[in-house]
């Protein structure tokens, strides 16, 4: 690191010596930076709805005698109390997977039941846009981990493929076993990510186009719930995309040795 931040105490011990301890804080230093970041995020992505809100309800008050004024506006009120909801869940989410460095208590998880979870979990959202959901079974992959977390993980990367396609594309959910590792990959043919904002994807609350992912639903937490989710199952994320063309996002983590003596956790299935 360029800029070590040292904190330094001294202290006299009786009249010959000094005592001086030398402490590096660049690590907790950088953690309050991003806890102050995350929290400048968080007004800020709340600001909008509230807003909303406010406007609203103002509106709702002076629309009360047109019922189908009331209807519309009370409409859009609940959508942005919605989105207000899944925003705070999902701020509460990721703090506490940035909290954590690793797993309170991993249990083995059979893959092809994540897939399944998160393809089920997705199937409407891709039936309303027009989307061919194609999943692949992946028998034989275990991992360690939390089953509910990587389902969400999972579950984010396809709500995401289906976001950023046209209707008639064609998402792909699967994963394989390589060198000790499981990879689980979601595939779109979408509007693709261009070059610059490859890493940046990750950050919470980046957007490449803040007006669709909005009008998505999208609150730019996903894949930073992903990221930190992967990372404590000491996993990795990455993408590969082509502007226009479609993205590939994989999940790759350490693969638990199949057919455990011991019994695994509530997903083991036959
Ligand atoms: P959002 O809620 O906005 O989708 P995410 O954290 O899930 O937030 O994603 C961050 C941004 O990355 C999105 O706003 C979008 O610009 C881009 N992105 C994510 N997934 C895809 C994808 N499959 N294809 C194209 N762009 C994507």
């Amino acid at each position: 690191e360029a800029n070590a931040t040292i904190r330094v105490r001294a202290a006299r011990l009786g009249t010959r010596f000094i005592l001086v301890l030398a402490e590096d804080i660049t690590e907790a230093k950088r953690l309050d930076e991003v806890r102050r970041d995350f929290i400048a995020n968080i007004s800020h992505e709340l600001k909008t709805p509230i807003g909303a809100v406010g406007l609203l309800a103002e509106a709702l008050q002076s629309a009360a005698d047109d019922p189908d004024q009331v209807r519309r506006f009370a409409t859009k009120m609940s959508a942005e109390a919605a989105r207000l909801a899944k925003i705070t869940a999902e701020i509460i989410e990721l703090s506490r997977l940035q909290a954590a460095d690793a797993l309170a208590r991993p249990e083995l998880i059979d893959v092809d039941h994540i897939l399944a979870a998160a393809i089920d979990q997705s199937r409407v959202l891709a039936e309303s846009s027009g989307i061919e959901l194609v999943g692949a079974r992946a028998k034989g992959l275990a991992v360690y981990g939390d089953e509910p977390l990587l389902i969400v993980a999972v579950h984010n990367l396809i709500t995401n493929a289906i976001a950023y396609s046209s209707p008639g594309g064609r998402v792909g959910v699967g994963a394989r076993g390589v060198d000790g590792a499981v990879e689980i990959a979601v595939t779109d043919q979408g509007i693709g990510i261009a070059d610059e904002d490859k890493e940046r994807v990750f950050e919470r609350f980046f957007r490449v186009d803040e007006a669709r992912s909005r009008r998505t639903g999208g609150t730019g937490l996903g894949l930073a719930i992903v990221k930190h989710t992967v990372q404590n199952h000491g996993g990795e994320v990455k993408v590969w995309s082509q502007l226009g063309r479609g993205s590939t996002f994989t999940i790759r983590l350490p693969q638990a040795p199949q057919e455990p003596t011991v019994s695994g956790g509530r997903s083991k299935r036959k």
